[in-house]
Order: C-alpha cells, then sequence, then structure tokens
C-alpha cells in the first residue's frame, strides 16, 4: 500500500489545515507557501490519481469538478478572475503526488503569462 499524501494526511484530520470549501469529492485550502495574495489548493478527495494527465483520463467529471469548485473559490476569496496551475511531474516543480490545482488570484495582470 502506498504511502497517504499529505493531503489525505490532512482531510482525514492528521495534519492541521483550514478546509475553506468541500463538495462530495472534492476539498481546498489555502497553501502554506502563498505565491500570490490568494492561493488556495483545490484537492481530490481521492488520492488516486498523480496529476492532472491521470485524473483527466481517469475520471474526467472529478477534473470538471475540481474546476468547477476552484472557480467558486476564487469567486469567494477574490474577484472571480484565477489562474489555475497544475505542477505535472517533479521536473515542473510537482512536490505532491496527489493531483491538486494552485489557484492563484488577486493582483496577478502585472504577472501575466500573456502577452
Ligand atoms: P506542488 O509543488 O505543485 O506539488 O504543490 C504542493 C503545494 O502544497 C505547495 O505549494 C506547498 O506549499 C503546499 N503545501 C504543502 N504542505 C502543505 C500544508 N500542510 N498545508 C497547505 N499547503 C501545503
Amino acid at each position: 500500500m502506498t504511502e497517504a499524501s499529505i493531503f489525505t494526511r490532512i482531510l482525514q484530520g492528521d495534519i492541521p489545515a483550514e478546509i475553506v470549501a468541500e463538495t462530495d469529492r472534492v476539498f481546498v485550502i489555502r497553501d502554506i507557501n502563498p505565491k500570490a495574495p490568494v492561493h488556495l489548493l483545490a484537492i481530490p478527495k481521492t488520492g488516486e490519481y498523480r496529476d492532472v494527465t491521470e485524473l483527466a483520463a481517469g475520471d474526467p467529471g472529478l477534473l470538471a469538478e475540481l474546476v468547477e469548485v476552484a472557480s467558486d473559490a476564487a469567486a469567494r476569496f477574490s474577484d472571480g478572475d484565477f489562474r489555475l496551475v497544475f505542477n505535472t511531474g517533479a521536473g515542473a516543480g510537482q512536490t505532491v503526488f496527489h493531483v491538486h490545482a494552485h489557484v492563484l488570484a488577486g493582483g496577478l495582470s502585472e504577472a501575466s503569462l500573456g502577452g
């Protein structure tokens, strides 16, 4: 059996964190090391998908729910505009291999990826 991820341990109450939003299948916490004025993590409760590519292939409905929950949280904690980041693979900065979306919001227009 693989070890429970840090997010599963948060969900189980073994590691303290404030769950700021929740549905049957997804929960949202504040990132402990925020990189934006609003930095949330939207996380499927199941730990069976390592990254967004596995989630998209294995349960696209859950991925859609994750995006909806992220959007709702961005509306609640900021002005509704947000950036959704899925680090995928260690080389891209992924450190927790339990798929999660970084929801970044609040004053990001200066740091746009676009032109
Ligand atoms: P990633 O590097 O994309 O895998 O993202 C993992 C994220 O989890 C990082 O941004 C960490 O700051 C965050 N993180 C790690 N431990 C905790 C924790 N106990 N509570 C909230 N966020 C955490």
